[in-house]
């Protein structure tokens, strides 16, 4: 089969990069966990933009490019496509379908951080769960808030900001006994999809709570894209 570049840092990557023998190349940004234990090569840190990925898939004959990336992380989604374009060789991607609103949810769909804390200014808790971008706004905190936010960097925090520092699956049990704890009132996130941190979404739901959704960002048209693991993983044994 021909050499894949699989682009990840999601957990669906990484049960596609598991099926993966030596001749293929796993690629991580080096921001979390730096899996031990693949057959395929482990590569980390940015290509250097697109032309970095043209050079990258050209020097490592690389036959076809795999964007299993977070849906929000749109500028390499972006990189990857220009950059099979450029070196001729296919890119296709896994996109995980959003979360859909149910029936009776209060989702506030917002496009930038702006945009979020006007519509949190009517709020007192809230649990943000959209990665380390709040950390940077600690200082910002209204005198009126207290913040949660949940990501997967350490970090001190500060009087009106707790940080819990903590990665995923989340489960339905353990988000309906930290919510009863924190009293939240409303709840940040990205619409990521899946299940495993899903589980926020039904307790808010429960709770009758406002989810304030940070909206996808547009991605690149690619050649095939697949909407489960599974699915991928066949058309990559259907290949010659
Ligand atoms: P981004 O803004 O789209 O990408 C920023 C830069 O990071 C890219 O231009 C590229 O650098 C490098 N990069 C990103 N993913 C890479 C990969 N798999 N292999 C090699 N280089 C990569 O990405 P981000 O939103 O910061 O996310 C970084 C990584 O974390 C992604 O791999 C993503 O799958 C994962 N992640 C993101 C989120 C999220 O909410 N954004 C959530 C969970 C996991 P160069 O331009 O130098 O090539």
């Amino acid at each position: 089969m021909m050499r894949v570049l699989l682009l990840g840092g999601t957990g669906d990557a990484l049960q596609i990069a598991r099926q993966f023998g030596p001749e293929h190349v796993y690629s991580l940004a080096g921001l979390g966990k730096v899996p031990e234990d693949l057959s395929c090569v482990v590569r980390v840190g940015g290509f250097g933009g697109s032309e970095g990925t043209a050079r990258y898939i050209e020097d490592e004959r690389i036959g076809l490019v795999i964007d299993a990336t977070h849906p929000y992380a749109a500028q390499i989604s972006a990189n990857a496509a220009q950059a099979s374009r450029a070196a001729r060789v296919p890119c296709w991607a896994l996109r995980r379908r959003g979360w859909q609103p149910q029936s009776g949810d209060d989702w506030r769909m917002v496009d930038d951080w702006a945009e979020l804390t006007q519509i949190l200014a009517a709020f007192r808790r809230p649990l943000f769960t959209l990665g380390r971008e709040p950390l940077a706004h600690l200082d910002e905190i209204p005198p009126h808030q207290c913040w949660t936010v949940r990501c997967l960097d350490p970090h001190e925090g500060n009087a009106r900001a707790r940080i819990l520092a903590t990665r995923g699956p989340f489960t339905l049990e353990g988000e309906r006994a930290l919510f009863g704890t924190e009293a939240f009132d409303v709840v940040v996130s990205k619409n990521s999809g899946g299940s495993a941190t899903e589980a926020k979404l039904e307790v808010a739901r429960e709770r009758g709570l406002p989810v304030v959704m940070l909206r996808r960002p547009e991605l690149p048209a690619v050649d095939r894209e697949f909407e489960h693991v599974a699915d991928l993983l066949d058309a990559l044994q259907a290949l010659p």
